[in-house]
């Protein structure tokens, strides 16, 4: 009988057990669904980065002789038309672990059911399904050390083949819109989608593994993968990533695995905890004093704090649709510590902004700066952003590339802490706080809060 595989963040078609799970049915209506609950607070790199992860699936399946059939809507009707509409018997998803993901998969599951329809979930966006590591007691994990051995220990399957032959369905044209169009605005540019460019990536990044270890906290060096848009949007699936690296034994290799556990980590504790979207991992930071957000919040978000590291980071962010690492924890690190706002506001503002926004990885990776996460950082280790700056992007080269005001090096020797002359002379702002000033009026709050 006919199957329905509806993609979420899953958007391609080789090693997708969900997919082989459909056409193991019958024939295959490869669906999306525009919804307005996701679509609506994205920001335009992160919709042009779906639109065009979308028409790349679409372009594949083209070449399969069908198309990506999409349609606009609340996922429980929609999900419940396309598969009345083609007279199928299961849906098929890989299993969403998002605290709006799980919700929204039991309405689905339930209207589903209650027409005699089965949601079958195969597969996940990890390589081990949040929930599935636990210690001895059968608890899950706090911290990330003893979560990532034990997720070593589990082990995972090896990639799995795509579906080979098998006939695909359509819904009629009537019933369908175009996968969408975006147009990105002036000046900002986002990496190409899609599954194969994802392999492609990949493929080059292995070239260049062995630098990874050493070169990876250096924003101005193209040592990171820029493999998280693609992983986020499941045109590549970690399983495969891990069984390249399982045949290397470098240092690199074994770093490279330890980013891809801490993904797993965080979603494995956002399963746990999905009030921690939101709320404080460790309750008592609520307690804190934190100042109202207001312009102090606009100047980071456009960056203007008059700090070269915090600035170019959030215009590489609204500029690509990505931040490097080491960038992503000294902005956040200032936008709470510096200027004593709640991480949620940051961590909203990047959602919007990142092309890879993921909600466990962002929020623990806020909270972990903040300081009320998962092997946080100690509070009192304010990140000093002039000197980030120096250590790690020492010829400047990472700050002339996003603020061209100080793009010149004849004019600007230290880009990390130009004078006040020459910001006048530039026309970029004085710093926006005194970062003494803050670090101590940061750790005063904080006493308070301690016991
Ligand atoms: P690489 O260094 O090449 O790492 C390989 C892969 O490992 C990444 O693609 C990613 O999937 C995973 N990874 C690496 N570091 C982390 C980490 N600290 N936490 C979780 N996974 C990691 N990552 C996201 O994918 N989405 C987010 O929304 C996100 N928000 C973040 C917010 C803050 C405040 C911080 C400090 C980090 C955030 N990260 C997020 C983690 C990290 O910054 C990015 O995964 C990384 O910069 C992506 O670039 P890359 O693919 O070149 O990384």
């Amino acid at each position: 009988t006919p199957a329905v595989l509806w993609f979420r963040r899953d958007l391609r078609l080789a090693d997708h057990p969900a997919l082989l799970a459909a056409s193991a049915q019958g024939p295959v209506l490869p669906l999306f669904v525009l919804d307005d609950a996701l679509w609506g607070p994205a920001g335009p790199s992160r919709r042009a980065y779906l639109a065009s992860s979308l028409a790349a699936l679409d372009a594949s399946l083209r070449q399969r002789h069908t198309r990506l059939s999409v349609v606009h809507g609340d996922p429980v009707a929609a999900v419940l038309a396309a598969a009345r509409e083609v007279g199928a018997s299961s849906v098929h998803i890989s299993a969403d672990y998002g605290p709006y993901g799980t919700r929204r998969d039991a309405a689905v599951e339930e209207a589903l059911g209650a027409a005699g329809i089965e949601l079958v979930r195969t597969g996940s966006p990890y390589a081990v399904a949040p929930g599935r590591v636990r210690n001895g007691s059968g608890d899950p994990y706090k911290v990330f050390t003893p979560f990532s051995r034990a997720w070593a220990e589990h082990g995972w399957r090896g990639p799995v083949e795509a579906p080979s032959g098998g006939s695909w369905l359509e819904l009629p044209e009537s019933g369908t819109v175009a996968v969408p169009e975006v147009e990105l605005p002036d000046g900002l540019s986002i990496p190409e989608a899609g599954e194969r460019a994802a392999h492609r990536r990949w493929q080059e990044f292995l070239e260049r593994l062995d630098g990874y270890a050493d070169g990876r906290d250096r924003p101005g060096v193209e040592a990171t993968s820029r493999m998280s848009t693609h992983l986020r949007w499941g045109e590549i699936h970690p399983r495969t990533m891990l069984a390249d690296l399982a045949a290397r034994h470098s240092e690199s290799a074994r770093v490279y695995r330890s980013e891809i556990a801490w993904r797993e980590f965080y979603a494995d504790v956002l399963h746990h905890r999905p009030e921690t979207a939101r709320e404080y991992l460790r309750p008592e930071y609520a307690r804190m004093d934190y100042d109202e957000p207001g312009a102090a919040l606009t100047a980071w978000q456009e960056g203007r704090t008059g700090f070269p590291i915090v600035d170019a980071g959030m215009r590489q962010l609204r500029a690509t649709g990505w931040m490097h690492n080491r960038v992503r924890m000294i902005v956040a690190s200032f936008l709470v510590k510096d200027l004593h706002l709640e991480w949620q506001h940051g961590a909203r503002h990047f959602m919007r902004w990142l092309a890879d926004g993921d909600l466990a990885s962002n929020q623990h990776g806020w909270q972990w700066t903040a300081g009320c996460g998962t092997d946080a950082a100690p509070y009192f280790r304010v990140f000093n952003p002039v000197a980030q700056g120096r250590k790690f992007d020492p010829d400047g080269g990472y700050l002339r590339r996003w603020i061209p005001e100080l793009a010149d090096a004849v004019q600007v020797p230290d880009p990390h802490e130009p004078d006040a002359d020459t910001r006048d002379l530039v026309g970029y702002p004085p710093p926006m706080v005194d970062h003494k000033a803050e670090r101590a009026e940061a750790l005063a709050r904080w006493e308070r809060i301690r016991n």
